[in-house]
């Protein structure tokens, strides 16, 4: 049972005009073997939250913790984040030339267990996960995210989630940019994490689609940097119906 705690979340973004605040006290609280939906308007702070938690170093945290089972997440780098169980989607979106998805997700795997799985299990997990992610077996010898598709970069993502086993998965818009087929074997795959593993999932999204899909236990609607409104599944479908239109005051910009 690990416990991800967000509390009275302040953080500013550095731009090129100064910093700006984009998250306003944001209070969350995720549990394995929960499922949390995020969702609000674009331009809510959804991404900054998931970047925040994952250390990007644009954002500046003015005030506010996050823990990890009591632990201090913000004086964590980004490796120890992993290390502690935190799986953050955005944390290897770029072209690695050079480094296969076999190597890299070797890697991976040692530097979070501390040691290099064996060879033969291992090599056979790689093999299953890419089988049930339909994945063809080329792709493991192909350099990581270079030339990519929308659909391969987020199954290779998933992938390392079945792979690396963590506690808890920030996972930002992972609905995007996938095709019906794409997006039912991406959410089996987190469906499976969830079930072999107990995983707690954060998951975040302007759309409902994905939660047809992976079902939350409870969703939180973000606007303007706060967490506006709390429920559960039946929230998600209320926001299918109507949309963001009673969160926003009239004349309110639609990024
Ligand atoms: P969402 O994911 O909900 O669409 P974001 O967190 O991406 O929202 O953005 C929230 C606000 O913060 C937006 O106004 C966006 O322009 C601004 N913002 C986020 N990241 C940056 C950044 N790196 N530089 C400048 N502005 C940013
Ligand atoms: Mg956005
Ligand atoms: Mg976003």
């Amino acid at each position: 049972m690990a416990v991800l705690e967000i509390r009275d979340l302040h953080v500013k973004v550095e731009t090129d005009e100064g910093t700006t605040p984009i998250l306003n006290g944001v209070n969350l609280t995720v549990r394995t073997g929960e499922t949390h939906a995020i969702m609000g308007p674009n331009g809510s702070g959804k991404s900054t939250l998931a970047s925040t938690i994952a250390g990007h170093p644009k954002y500046d945290v003015t005030s506010g913790t996050i823990t990890l089972d009591g632990e201090d997440v913000l004086a964590m780098s980004v490796d120890e984040r992993a290390r502690a169980g935190l799986f953050l989607a955005m944390q290897y979106p770029v072209e690695i030339p050079g480094v296969t998805v076999t190597n890299f997700l070797r890697t991976a795997k040692t530097a979070i267990d501390g040691e290099a799985p064996a060879i033969r299990t291992w090599t056979k997990e790689v093999k299953a996960g890419m089988k049930n992610l339909r994945m063809d077996d080329r792709f493991a010898q192909r350099n990581v995210n270079e030339g990519f598709s929308g659909g391969e970069k987020k199954r290779h993502e998933i992938l390392q989630l079945e792979l690396l086993k963590p506690k808890l998965a920030i996972l930002d818009e992972t609905d995007s940019g996938l095709d019906v087929d794409a997006l039912k074997i991406v959410s089996e795959g987190v469906n499976r994490a969830k079930e072999n593993t107990g995983l707690g999932v954060l998951l975040i999204t302007h759309y409902t689609r994905i939660l047809r899909y992976i079902r939350p236990d409870h969703v939180h609607v973000m606007v303007k940097g706060q967490i506006a409104e709390e429920g559960g599944p039946e929230l998600a479908e209320r926001l299918e119906n109507e949309g963001y239109d009673r969160f926003l005051a009239p004349g309110d910009p639609i990024e």
